[in-house]
Order: C-alpha cells, then structure tokens, then sequence
C-alpha cells in the first residue's frame, strides 16, 4: 500500500518507519525545505521513549540529549527563590528519560528512514480527491499523484485536517497563551544542565543551555487574544515579546537583545486540538490524523513527542494487523488511543497556571510547591501520577 504521510516532524517519520517496517510503502511530503532546525527543547520519557527504544535509537538521544540536574526558578534580580533536582523524573520513569531539541529528536528518528523512504521536501498537499481506490493528491508544486492512504502529521495547524476534514476553528482550543522560542550562541551566565524560569503573573522565561555554546530561550505569556495582526511577521513576533518583557527584570534585557538578532523564532499560540469522540470521527475515508494534527496536547503536557510516537505506532501497528484494511484499522487505533489522550489533554489543563500563573498567590503557591518536589516521596507520588502512560498496546 503506498501511504502519503504529510509532515517530518515527530509523528510522520515514526509512522513511515514502522510502515517501512511492516511492507508497506510510505513517502513523507514536509512544507519546509529541510529538516526543521533550532526550536526548543523537549522532555521526552514514557511509552514514547520505549517505543524508540524499539527503533534502536536510545543511545543516539542520550547522546544528543541532556540529563538535566535542577529545575530553578530565580527573582528580579537573579536569586534562586525555589529548586528540585529533575532525579525525580529519572526515577519515576525508570531511567526513561531524556531532554533533547525536538529537532534533534526528529533527526534520530528520520535518520532511520531516510534511505528506505521517499520524502518530498519545500512541497504540501494542496488537493486530496477520493474515489472508492484511491486518493488522487495534488501538491503545491502541481505534481500529481495517487496513494491507496493519506495520513496528516503536519502538527497543529495541519492542512490535511483542514483539507479532509474541516477548518481549524473547528477543533481548536485555545488555552489563552503564547509561546515563544530561540537559541542564541556565547549567552552568558550558561548554569549547565539547569533549567532556569523567571515567572512574573501572566508570564515566564526559562533559559537553558545547550551543547555548541548555544542557549534555548522559552518564553511563554498569557494573552486574551489568540492572534494579533503583528504576529505574522518576524519583526512583529519580536517587537511583542519586547512589549511584553521590555519591563521585565532578571536578564531579560539581555535577552531581549539576543532575541533581536536571532534568524529563527518559534512563536506558535497554545492551544489544543479535539476532534470528535464519535466512533470514526478520526477519518474521512482514506484520509487519518496522528500527532498534534489529531489530538495536540500543548506543551502544557510536557509529552506531546512521546504522545505523537505512541500515536504512529499504533496507527502502523493496526494497518499491519489488519493486511491494510483501513476502515477497521482507524476506527481501532481511535478507539485504543483518543480516550488516553484525552485524559493527558486534561492534566495539561492543570499545568497552565504553572507556566504563567494568573495572580502573586498563584505564583507564590506553585514556588512553594516546586520547592516541595525537593521531598523525594512527594515527588515520587506527584509526577508519577502525571507522567504514567496508562494504555495497553496490542503485540504488533
Ligand atoms: C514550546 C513547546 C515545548 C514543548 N515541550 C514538550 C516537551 O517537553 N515534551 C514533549 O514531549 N513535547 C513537547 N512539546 C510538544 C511537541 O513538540 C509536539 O507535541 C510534537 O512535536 C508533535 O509532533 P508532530 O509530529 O505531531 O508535529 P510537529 O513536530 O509539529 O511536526 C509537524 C511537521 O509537519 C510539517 N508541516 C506543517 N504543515 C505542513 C504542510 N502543510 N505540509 C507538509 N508538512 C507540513 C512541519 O514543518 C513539521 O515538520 C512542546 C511544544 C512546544 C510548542
């Protein structure tokens, strides 16, 4: 069966390889000219983790990832006000845990496929016509082709979803946030393997460093609106994170003067997608979702990776146990995967505050409990609560 995967991201390399895997012939279409590259960094763990595990690709990631020691959140002028070692993610995940650049994590896992696969980069689909067969998919480009399956990886703002299904308003929530990211290089002060948050009411920056001399900065605020005209420029993007933390104390002077000359800046809205419950509202005819395009949980999550691996692994999992009949392959892997995600999209919910917490005593109350999480059982009992991937997955 040849399968059209929209989207190199996390989910859409995953997918093809296990459908390489199982004999069938997938090809990747990705809008960007390349792998996508810079961005921020993500905490990867869980079944997610295992399930690369399976690819061969945990010791590539340990090495291109980060143990992170300390979870810090500073004051206005730098000082530490509260702390926990990040052991407790370890430990809880059983050593099956990894900070790592999303990009870089999509890299291991496209390095795996990238000599079996077809990929068309600096291309997307721009038409997908079904028939009882086929689906005939016409490309920006104006190639042509046909393909048994289409399959839309293309994250958040997927245009297979809007093309099969319907426009984004539709199943998007907004959470009320932005986020915004980039990297730097020669940043000073580094403060190694440490993850470090300035939080004001509506609003954070986190700084972390990475290999190379290179800093990830993360800024996450709240905002009423979900788009702003000047969001659609990269001059815009900017001048509003200066608006907004223009004012701010810590080093964001400094890094507000690193932000302006970066190339690249993430800048995204938060927000979830949900797509109806009904028994095979996850497809139209040969057309499914995976990833963030089918269920994102935000970062609010902290797993969306390992939640859009867990996603593709079932989804090829199921065509396989099904020789390739899709109708009853999608409705299962629905059926198996969207009530777990829909309970890690309400743990998300929970989170929101912790990022850009809406009063002082709302600020005041998530510092005391990050200071807490220094007491080993009752971080032991708090993050594994969150962080257990509770579905069973069928032996493919
Ligand atoms: C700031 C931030 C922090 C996060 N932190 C974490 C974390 O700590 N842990 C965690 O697990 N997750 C985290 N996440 C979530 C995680 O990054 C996503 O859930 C994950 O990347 C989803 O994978 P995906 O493959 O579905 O989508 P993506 O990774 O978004 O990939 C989609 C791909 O599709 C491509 N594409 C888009 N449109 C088209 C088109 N029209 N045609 C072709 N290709 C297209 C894109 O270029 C991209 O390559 C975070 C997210 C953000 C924004």
């Amino acid at each position: 069966m040849r399968v059209l995967i929209s989207g190199a991201g996390i989910a859409g390399p995953t997918l093809a390889y296990w459908l390489a895997h199982y004999g069938f012939e997938p090809t990747i279409v990705e809008r960007a000219p390349e792998l996508r590259s810079g961005g921020y960094v993500v905490d990867f763990w869980g079944l997610g983790f295992e399930i690369t595990g399976r690819m061969g690709l945990i010791p590539e990631l340990r090495e291109k990832g980060y143990m992170v020691e300390e979870v810090r959140t500073v004051n206005s002028r730098g000082k530490r006000v509260a702390w926990f070692p990040a052991s407790s993610f370890t430990r809880v995940t059983k050593g099956q845990f990894v900070s790592i650049a999303r990009s870089d994590l999509s890299a291991s896992i496209f390095s795996k496929i990238e000599d079996k696969v077809e990929a068309l980069f600096g291309d997307s689909i721009s038409r997908i016509e079904q028939d009882a067969d086929t689906c005939h998919v016409t490309f920006e480009s104006g190639l042509r082709r046909d393909f048994d399956l289409v399959i839309g990886a293309d994250g958040l703002h997927s245009r297979v979803r809007e093309l099969a299904f319907s426009d984004e308003s539709q199943f998007e929530k907004y959470l009320g946030y932005k986020v915004a990211a980039f990297q730097a290089e020669g940043y000073r002060p580094r403060d190694e393997l440490t993850y470090v948050m300035f939080t004001e009411v509506g609003q954070q920056i986190a700084r972390f460093a990475m290999r190379n001399d290179r800093t990830m900065f993360l800024f996450t605020f709240a905002d009423s609106l979900p788009h702003r005209p000047e969001e659609d420029t990269l001059a815009g993007r900017k001048a509003l994170l200066h608006s907004r933390f223009g004012n701010s104390g810590w080093e964001c002077p400094q890094i507000l003067q690193a932000l302006d000359s970066a190339g690249d800046l993430y800048f995204d809205r938060v927000g979830q997608i949900h797509l109806p419950s009904d028994r095979g509202a996850w497809s139209r005819g040969r057309v499914t979702l995976i990833g963030d395009a089918a269920s994102c949980a935000s970062l609010l999550a902290g797993e969306g990776s390992g939640l859009a691996i867990i996603a593709a692994y079932i989804l090829a999992g199921e065509l396989h146990r099904t020789q390739g009949d899709y109708v009853k392959a999608f409705a299962n892997y629905q059926q198996l995967f969207a009530p777990f995600v829909r309970k890690k999209q309400k743990m998300a919910l929970r989170y929101a505050g912790t990022f850009a917490p809406k009063s002082r005593m709302s600020l005041f109350l998530r510092n005391q409990i990050v200071n807490l999480l220094r007491i080993r059982w009752f971080a032991d009992v708090a993050v594994s609560r969150d962080m257990r991937d509770d579905i069973a997955i069928p032996n493919y």
